[in-house]
């Protein structure tokens, strides 16, 4: 009798096998040779349990170790469907940018650039200098400068100005973002001591007047960006802050959180305080995120006077908390398109969504509505639905934009067990997944986002069978 092995090539024959050498070009010698041992290995058991013998192994083997290899060198990090109706989904990647700050990414990823690098002097450069012309210019700021994201902008104000000594804050802004960014805890990461004024839901100048001492570094107003105190309540105007601040002779500092360049209101959307009004409502500085409703890439901007930026940038910490020069090229970008507010609203993504006019979105709606019924005939029912969509990101928290979508009801008795939970994971699934939300035991898919109807359409057809769960 034939050994079961016998028909087996060894590696360096099936490495000469031309379907290998493919598989080589694309992932390399190593990779492939790994992948080949586990194949063999995987069909010399096969061929044992089952005691027959293969005539033609060599097939078998290569394909093995090619599905092997696509699965290990799929990429992680890919593209998605938004269709959760928030517009800035953290998860998702919060701001999806525009062709203009793609291009520049690609630009300067590809070549040298004058990242750090005067072009008069031929010495040294600030990279700074890229991106504060453009802040200065919309904000009106004295200056600016730009860190890896607005949490540590936070940390290295508050660093920079109040190590060991006390910020004053309302009670009613110690706002927890999304778990990992807790003003109380990045006050005391930095070595500031935070003192609370006031209360929860109501604070008077005087709470903050009372409390300044020797001791204290800062004022510090926070934007309450996910959440909203309502009833009985009272703040105090940024102006009679900044006027405090001043009398003592301390900064006062706003943190932002979102931080637009555009009037909202001016948009038809919900007002939101835009980075010129604060500054001129008195703040020494300003803090904001590139990512958030400014539409750029994740990025914490600071923005206010010189001798304070100035301050900031000697702090050693900067040197881990600036950011790169793709950061650099996609902001500028982005900066550069708010030069005209008409433009910026039409070409950066975030503001185009925000602003999609409903009829626009339901017109999508009933014209894809056909097409998704045919895809999905034997696996859901599918209806145009109104809902309502989410800015995200903490921007704006109570308000919503009415929109329009698609429910997807499973057709019954396909699967057992929970059928929406079933054909949301095959949505997820998809080589560009489509990701919606449960509501009702019907999948929404938010249209507002969806901006490349076509290409939706086609990953439908990539969707599989349902998954016979068990209840
Ligand atoms: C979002 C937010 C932050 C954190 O900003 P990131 O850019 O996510 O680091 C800080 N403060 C406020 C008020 C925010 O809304």
């Amino acid at each position: 009798m034939t050994s079961p092995h016998a028909n087996i090539p060894g590696i360096d024959r099936l490495l000469r096998d031309p379907a290998a050498m493919t598989l080589m070009s694309q992932y390399g010698r190593l990779a492939v040779v790994d992948a080949l041992r586990e194949a063999v290995t995987t069909v010399r058991q096969d061929l044992l349990t089952k005691g027959s013998v293969e005539t033609d192994s060599r097939l078998r083997i290569i394909n093995l170790a090619d599905a092997s290899l696509a699965q290990a060198h799929a990429p992680s990090l890919v593209a998605v469907f938004n269709l959760t109706g928030t517009v800035l989904h953290t998860n998702l990647g919060r701001a999806v940018l525009p062709a203009e700050a793609i291009a520049a990414i690609a630009n300067v990823a590809a070549e040298p650039s004058n990242l750090e690098y005067d072009r008069v002097s031929g010495k040294r450069g600030d990279r700074d200098s890229h991106l504060e012309r453009w802040l200065v210019r919309l904000t009106g700021a004295e200056a600016a400068t730009v860190v890896n994201n607005n949490a540590a902008a936070v940390m290295l104000v508050l660093n920079t100005f109040a190590k060991r000594r006390e910020v004053l804050v309302s009670r009613g802004e110690l706002v927890e973002i999304g778990g990992s960014f807790r003003i109380p805890d990045v006050m005391q990461a930095a070595g500031a001591v935070l003192r609370e004024v006031g209360t929860t839901n109501r604070v008077h100048l005087r709470d903050y007047a009372d409390n300044v001492t020797t001791r204290t570094a800062l004022i510090m107003k926070v934007h309450p960006s996910n959440y909203r105190i309502e009833g009985f309540t009272a703040g105090v105007q940024e102006t009679a802050l900044a006027a405090l601040a001043k009398e003592k002779a301390i900064p006062f500092v706003i943190d932002l959180g979102s931080g637009t360049l555009i009037e909202f209101g001016s948009l038809g959307l919900p007002p939101e305080p835009s980075v010129q009004a604060t500054l001129a409502s008195g703040a020494d500085l300003i803090t904001f995120s590139g990512d958030k409703l400014l539409g750029g890439p994740q990025a914490g901007i600071i923005v206010g006077r010189r001798e304070l930026i100035e301050r900031l940038k000697k702090n050693a910490m900067i040197r881990a908390l600036r950011v790169d020069k793709l950061t650099i090229a996609a902001l500028e970008a982005v900066l550069r398109l708010y030069a005209d507010p008409t433009r910026a609203r039409t070409r950066i993504p975030t503001l185009r969504l925000l602003t999609r006019p409903l009829a626009d979105i339901s017109a999508l709606a009933q014209a894809l509505l056909p097409a998704v019924r045919t895809a999905l005939h034997a696996i859901a029912q599918v209806e145009t639905i109104a809902c309502l969509s989410q800015i995200g990101s903490g921007a704006l928290p109570v308000d919503v934009l009415p929109s329009m979508g698609l429910a997807l009801r499973p057709v019954a008795n396909v699967v057992r067990g929970d059928a929406a939970a079933d054909l949301s994971l095959r949505l997820r699934e998809l080589p560009r997944p489509v990701i919606g939300r449960i509501h009702q035991g019907a999948i929404i898919l938010d249209l507002r986002c969806l901006e490349d109807p076509a290409a939706f359409l086609e990953q439908l057809r990539f969707i599989r069978a349902p998954s016979a769960i068990s209840a």
